[in-house]
This record gives C-alpha cells, structure tokens and sequence, in this order.
C-alpha cells in the first residue's frame, strides 16, 4: 500500500487545549498531559480527509495544518468528499 500523500501538522506552542481535533479524528491527534495537541499519525489516510479538514477548520487557534487534499467543495458547504491531489 503506497504512502499516503496527506500530511497533518500541528503547533502546539500556539494549541488551547480544547479537545475538538482530539474528539474529531481521535486517531490522528491526542494530546499531552498539559492537554496541548500531538499529532499521533502525521500521513492518515485520505478516507479521514473530510474529518481532518473539519478539525482543521474547527481549531479555534487554527494550530493544524493538513495538506495533501483536493478542498474543492468542502470550503463552503461542508460537504463532499476530500480527493488525494494526483490518487488514481
Ligand atoms: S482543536 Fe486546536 S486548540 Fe483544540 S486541542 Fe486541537 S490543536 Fe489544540
């Protein structure tokens, strides 16, 4: 199985502790005993891209970064499903 072309980052210098990506993709991020957000699989694969762009938008200090993702049609209404830019 090829590598997954998603990239997740996240700054925890700049995280609140507020859970919500922990509670969104709980596989991908957790967080450390002062509750700052780790970031457990940094190439998920593209099926989580939906949820990954939500916690994304969702961080309220938006401290995540996700790369990798066709947003086209997720912007605005939320809706759709995230394509892995050049995935067959
Ligand atoms: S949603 Fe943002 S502020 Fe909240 S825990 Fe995650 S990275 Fe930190």
């Amino acid at each position: 199985m090829a590598e997954s072309r998603v990239r997740v980052t996240a700054n925890s210098e700049t995280c609140v502790t507020s859970s919500l990506c922990v509670y969104r993709v709980p596989g991908v991020f957790d967080q450390d005993p002062e509750g700052r957000v780790l970031v457990l699989d940094a190439h998920p694969s593209a099926e989580l891209g939906r949820e990954l762009l939500r916690a994304e938008r969702g961080c309220p200090t938006r401290s995540i970064t996700v790369e990798g993702l066709d947003r086209s049609g997720l912007d605005e209404a939320d809706e759709g499903t995230a394509r892995v830019e050049g995935a067959a």
